[in-house]
């Protein structure tokens, strides 16, 4: 019988993998994770401060329930690292009464069992004073479930978590290829090849360099921080927010938290969100970088100054119908993929390292999750 290294390998420890090396270990699974940088850098997907937490997630109607459970791991997390992770302040969803953001919200809320508030315009407007120039054809939908979740802390308590519950982690360790084997896999760094009965690959954007899936696209995208024209703005008066724009397009953001400045993302355009290599990306700003951030303060929000005060890249990973991609890589694979994050993944990832854990084990896949298997369409070559 083969000795392994250890019964499963995270490779990547970023949102998915650090959260899918926490329950791994949790549950007392013998478990190595893999990092090519340090816990939590600025060089992937998950740094920057926060990201939105929402349950009535309008993209997908199972999104929901993976958001609820998601929610309950991050209080546990929280918990067993004495940290603050998640702050539910609520949230508001700005669009016309027709729009995908708002009809999708309010089914995603019912299916999930959330409830959501109904705002007319003349609500929106006088709750959150940075919305005063809302199209008055515009309603909203406070959601009170929503908040803010903090990616590089979350990172670090599930490494920590992991760590005491008997992960081994290895950090500014490169994985350079990965092999199925009979009877189980290789996963092979610069200096020496670890065993395993299965491999966790939750490379973020790096994916497609370790595994031939040409069905996940890595783009560069930015985000940029605001200050208030005057004093501070805070969650009380521009709490997290999604608004609709167009049928395309929505903008996003929160006011201040952690004594950190107005966050605020610009609608995606082609220059915004472009295809990348995470290898060779350009992460020096050019003055396009913060062009539709500037005018997206200047145009649709009050009460900012649209100098950005900071600028950094980040990355996405896009699946063909931009939801995730997670499971057996096929059928009775011993290569489980975590990946495919497609811009929406961070507020879910405690949920997804779960199902990470399961998967790894060979336990079956509930159907909630059929939306987001890899076998669902062709990504392999
Ligand atoms: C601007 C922006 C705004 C966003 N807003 C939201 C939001 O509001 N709400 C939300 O829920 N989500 C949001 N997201 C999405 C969310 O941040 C991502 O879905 C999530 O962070 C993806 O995590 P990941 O684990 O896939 O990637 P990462 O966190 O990048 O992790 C991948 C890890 O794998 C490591 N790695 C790669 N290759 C190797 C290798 N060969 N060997 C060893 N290690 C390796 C990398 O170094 C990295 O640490 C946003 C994303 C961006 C960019």
């Amino acid at each position: 019988m083969t000795k392994y290294d250890a019964d499963v390998v995270v490779v990547g420890l970023g949102a998915l993998g650090s959260m899918a090396l926490w329950r791994l270990a949790a549950r007392g699974v013998d478990v190595i994770g893999i990092e090519q940088f340090d816990i939590a850098h600025n060089l992937g997907s998950s740094h920057g401060d926060t990201r939105l937490f929402r349950t009535a997630c309008f993209e997908h109607p199972d999104l929901g329930a993976m958001a609820v459970r998601s929610r309950d791991l991050f209080r546990e997390l929280e918990d067993v690292t004495n940290t603050t992770l998640l702050t539910l302040t609520g949230g508001v969803m700005i669009g016309p009464p027709d729009s995908e953001l708002i009809v999708g919200t309010r089914q995603a809320a019912a299916t999930a069992g959330e409830s959501v508030e109904e705002l007319s315009w003349a609500d929106v407007v006088e709750r959150f004073p940075p919305h005063a120039s809302t199209d008055p054809s515009y309603v909203g939908l406070w959601d009170p479930n929503a908040g803010a979740v903090r990616p590089e802390a979350s990172i670090s308590a599930a490494v920590q978590a992991a760590k005491a519950a008997g992960a081994d982690v290895r950090v500014r360790t490169k994985v350079t290829g990965i092999r199925e084997i009979s009877d189980g896999v290789e996963v092979e760094t610069e200096d020496r090849t670890y065993t395993a009965r299965t491999v966790v690959v939750a490379a973020g954007t790096w994916i497609p360099k370790l595994l031939d899936l040409p069905g996940l696209t890595p783009v560069r995208t930015i985000m940029t921080w605001f200050r208030a024209s005057e004093g501070v703005l805070g969650m009380d008066r521009m709490p997290v927010f999604i608004r609709h724009i167009n049928d395309q397009q929505t903008i996003w953001g929160h006011g201040q938290i952690d004594g950190l400045p107005i966050k605020v993302g610009a609608p995606d355009n082609e220059y915004n969100v472009r295809p990348t290599d995470p290898d060779t990306i350009d992460r020096v700003l050019a003055e396009e970088d913060i062009a539709a951030a500037r005018e997206t303060v200047a145009r649709y929000l009050d009460g900012i100054d649209p100098e950005p005060v900071l600028a950094y890249t980040c990355m996405i990973t896009f699946s063909p119908d931009h939801q995730f991609v997670l499971g057996p890589r096929e059928n009775g694979s011993r290569v489980i993929i975590a990946g495919g994050d497609s811009g929406h993944a961070f507020k879910h990832a405690s949920a997804i390292g779960e199902f990470l854990a399961g998967s790894a084990l060979g336990e079956p896949t509930s159907d909630r999750y059929a939306f987001v298997s890899p076998t669902r369409f062709q990504l392999t070559r």
